[in-house]
């Protein structure tokens, strides 16, 4: 793991520190810099090779089928608004107000249900919602876009058990998988769900790297996301006779981020190669040392949207009574070295509830504005978790 001596980093939801096989792959290949899909020589020839098998790789670490295309984006963000905007005419989308913004606003056509108390209520709700949408329209496309992991609580949603309500009713299920991949292993084929999106930097990756992981049909059938060399077969003299690749190029036109696919794809096989059984172990020690740190803290409330004993990963969002989080956050910087997110999270719609409903589980007579969020992973210690209760406890 890359970082800085004396930094204490509770901030990997935002973005992790690389893994040195990501650092690795990037030196290794560096003196071969060229062009990918674009030359006859050596070096071309080499990067192209290194990019496709980047491909097979991220592919393979997230259970892809053998038919999925693996697209290279900048990241979920990116990956999402892609599937957008390949949805066929007519498509209902189908999320929860619980959803990072990547997943809530790049939706034309959205049906959005309200944030479940449990998961077997967001299994309820779905099936309710899925009923009506086929009442109205029975035979046009639908897809239920839903997280893996909340990048607010950290809470593991039901994906398995909502992508069976979807098939009953014929529906396509995309997984925000941002939160999800860098803590748990992901079947794709296995969950039975159709398109998966994730970002290399919350994977231990550099910067500008992502995917978007799934089924070809739509894809194929869509615009290209971006227009330009490398989408295309043949481009006429006439304006508009342009023929389209079909494949992952048809959406990843102009010359692609070589460094970050390959560096991403390190990373994956470092973690498919690792224990990662014994990986979650220690997250989960890590994790309930926090959250019982947290929990002896007078005046600080815990974010939640499930129960308190409801599975999640190394990921807790907590607000602090009569005191603004931005402060905190500074002064935990400046204090004490120690790096965690504060704000809403890019979830405003569910950041905002859980922190009324925090203040009044609490009896606070009013809400705070905003939370902190303390995110572990790979390089996290008892000692870093310990140095965040240490501190806030002091304040
Ligand atoms: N989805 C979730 C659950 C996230 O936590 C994030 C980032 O925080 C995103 C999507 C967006 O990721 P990116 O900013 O890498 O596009």
């Amino acid at each position: 793991m890359l970082g800085v001596p004396g930094q204490i980093n509770l901030d990997y939801a935002a973005t992790a520190p690389c893994l040195k096989a990501a650092a690795d792959a990037v030196t290794e290949l560096l003196p071969w810099y060229g062009s990918v899909h674009r030359g006859a020589g050596a070096l071309s020839q080499r990067c192209t090779l290194a990019y496709e098998r980047a491909r097979q790789t991220v592919g393979d670490f997230v259970g892809a089928r053998a038919d999925d295309y693996v697209i290279f984006t900048r990241n979920t963000t990116d990956a999402l608004n892609l599937l957008a905007a390949a949805l066929p005419e007519g498509t209902t989308v189908v999320t929860f107000a619980g959803e990072h913004h990547a997943n809530l606003l790049p939706w034309h056509r959205a049906v959005r249900l309200p944030v479940p108390d449990s998961a077997g209520a967001a299994v309820r709700y779905l099936a309710a919602a899925l009923a009506q949408v086929r009442r109205d329209s029975p035979d046009s496309p639908v897809l239920v876009a839903v997280t893996g992991a909340s990048n607010v609580t950290g809470e593991l949603w039901p994906v398995r058990e909502l992508a069976v309500i979807a098939r009953r009713f014929g529906a396509r299920v995309a997984v925000d998988a941002a939160q999800l991949a860098p803590h748990t292993p992901i079947d794709l084929t296995e969950l039975d769900v159709d398109y998966l999106a994730l970002s290399g930097h919350k994977l231990y990756a550099p910067f500008g790297a992502g995917a978007l992981i799934g089924r070809g049909d739509w894809l194929d059938a869509a615009e290209p996301y971006l227009a330009g060399g490398g989408a295309t077969s043949g481009v006429g003299d006439a304006t508009h006779d342009v023929r389209w690749n079909t494949g992952p190029a048809r959406h990843e036109a102009g010359t692609p981020n070589l460094l970050g696919a390959v560096a991403l794809a390190a990373v994956c096989a470092t973690l498919e190669a690792a224990d990662r059984d014994a990986l979650h172990r220690r997250e989960q020690l890590l994790l309930a040392r926090l959250r019982a740190g947290l929990s002896t803290i007078p005046g600080v409330a815990e974010l939640r949207t499930f129960e308190p004993a409801a599975p999640r990963i190394g990921v807790v969002s907590f607000a602090v009574q009569g005191r603004d989080s931005a402060e905190v956050a500074g002064y935990l910087a400046r204090e004490h070295g120690i790096g965690v997110r504060d704000g809403l999270f890019c979830a405003h719609p569910l950041a905002r509830r859980l922190l009324r409903e925090a203040a009044d589980r609490n009896r606070w007579t009013a809400a705070p504005g905003t939370a902190l969020r303390a995110s572990i992973g790979l390089g996290t210690t008892e000692a870093d978790i310990d140095a965040l209760i240490t501190a806030l406890a002091a304040l």
